[in-house]
C-alpha cells in the first residue's frame, strides 16, 4: 500500500503539484501559473511536474490524484466543462492522463476534493458527516456522509453553491435562478456592493474604494466599522448562506459545516448572520447537532483531498 501520493490542484490561476504523505504532510511541492491555450498545454506541464516530483521522491509509480475546477464524471474521466479555463468542454482527461502516465489517476471535482481534505486533515478531521462550502469567486463544496464522499451518478453531486434560496432570485452562472451563489459568491457581493456604492447610502464604500472597485473585502471593512449599508449587504448574503446550510442540515444531518475560501475570510459580518439564520430553515434537533467552523487548511484543502482519494483508490 502506497504511503505517499502525488496530488495536483488545477486552478484557474495556478497549477500546483505536490508530494503528500498519508498523514497529510507535504514534503515537496511546485506551483506554476496555469498555462493558457487549452488542455494540451496544461496537461503537458502537469505531466512534467508530476514526473519531477516523482523523480525527487525516488518513486516512479506513486498514485496520482487530480482536483479539477469544474464538474467531471469520475467513472469516465470526462471533464464536463471548467468555468474558469477555456477549452475543457467534454474533455477526456482520464484517458489522456492515463496515456501520458502509464497508469490511471484519480480525478475529482475540486470542491469535492476539498471536502475530503477537510475530513481527513482539517477542521473536520475524523468527522464522518460533513458539508464543506468553498466561498470564493463562485461557491463550490462537497458533501461527505457516513464517511463517504457523495459524487452522484455522473459526478455532479455536492454542488452546494447551486441550491435555490430565492424563487424569484437572479440568474446564476449555472443558468438556474436564485442559487446561493447569486447571493454569497464573490462576484455577487461585488455586484451588490457596486449597486449600493452608487446610492447615497454607499458613501463609506465609495470612500474606501477610491478610484478602484468596491471589493468584498472593502465591504467587510465598512461593516466592521458599523456602516449600515455594508452591514445590511453582508447580512443578506449571510442569510442566504444560512438558508442553504439549513437545507443541508435537513438533508444530511451533518455534525459539521466547514466554510472555506476567500469570502469566508470576510468573517463575522457574513458568517454571524449565516449561523443565526440556519435555525429558521431546518429541524431544531438537526440544528442542535451541527457546528459551523472555518476551514483550517488554507489553500491546500483540495490538494490534500486529491492525495487522500488517490491513496484510497
Ligand atoms: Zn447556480
Amino acid at each position: 500500500m502506497a504511503e505517499r501520493a502525488i496530488a495536483v490542484d488545477l486552478g484557474g490561476t495556478n497549477l500546483r503539484v505536490a508530494l503528500v504523505g498519508r498523514d497529510g504532510t507535504i514534503p515537496s511541492r511546485q506551483s506554476v501559473p496555469t498555462p493558457g491555450g487549452g488542455p494540451d498545454a496544461v496537461i503537458e506541464r502537469m505531466v512534467a511536474l508530476i514526473g519531477e516530483i516523482a523523480a525527487g521522491a525516488g518513486e516512479r509509480a506513486l498514485p496520482v490524484g487530480v482536483a479539477i475546477p469544474g464538474p467531471l464524471d469520475p467513472a469516465t474521466g470526462v471533464v464536463a466543462y471548467t468555468p474558469n479555463l477555456p477549452g475543457w468542454r467534454r474533455f477526456p482527461l482520464g484517458e489522456t492522463l492515463r496515456s501520458h502516465l502509464g497508469r490511471p489517476a484519480r480525478l475529482v471535482n475540486d470542491g469535492n476534493s476539498a471536502a475530503v481534505g477537510e475530513a481527513r486533515f482539517g477542521a473536520a478531521k475524523g468527522c464522518r458527516d460533513l458539508v464543506y462550502l468553498a466561498l470564493g469567486t463562485g461557491v463550490g463544496g462537497g458533501i461527505i456522509t457516513g464517511g463517504r464522499l457523495i459524487e452522484g451518478s455522473t459526478g455532479l453531486a455536492g454542488e452546494v453553491g447551486h441550491v435555490t434560496v430565492a424563487l424569484d432570485g437572479g440568474r446564476c452562472t449555472c443558468g438556474a435562478v436564485g442559487c446561493l451563489e447569486t447571493f454569497a459568491a464573490g462576484w455577487a457581493i461585488k455586484r451588490d456592493a457596486g449597486l449600493v456604492a452608487a446610492t447615497a447610502e454607499g458613501r463609506r464604500l465609495r470612500e474606501l474604494a477610491g478610484d478602484g472597485p468596491v471589493t468584498p473585502a472593502l465591504v467587510a471593512v465598512a461593516a466592521l466599522e458599523g456602516d449600515p449599508a455594508a452591514t445590511r449587504l453582508l447580512a443578506r448574503a449571510g442569510r442566504a448562506l444560512g438558508a442553504a446550510m439549513g437545507v443541508f442540515v435537513n438533508l444530511f444531518n451533518p455534525t459539521l459545516i466547514v466554510v472555506g475560501g476567500g469570502i469566508a475570510g470576510l468573517g463575522e459580518p457574513l458568517l454571524g448572520p449565516a449561523a443565526a439564520a440556519v435555525a429558521d430553515h431546518c429541524f431544531p434537533l438537526a440544528r442542535a447537532a451541527v457546528r459551523i467552523e472555518r476551514s483550517a487548511l488554507g489553500d491546500d484543502t483540495a490538494l490534500l483531498g486529491a492525495a487522500a482519494l488517490a491513496l484510497d483508490a
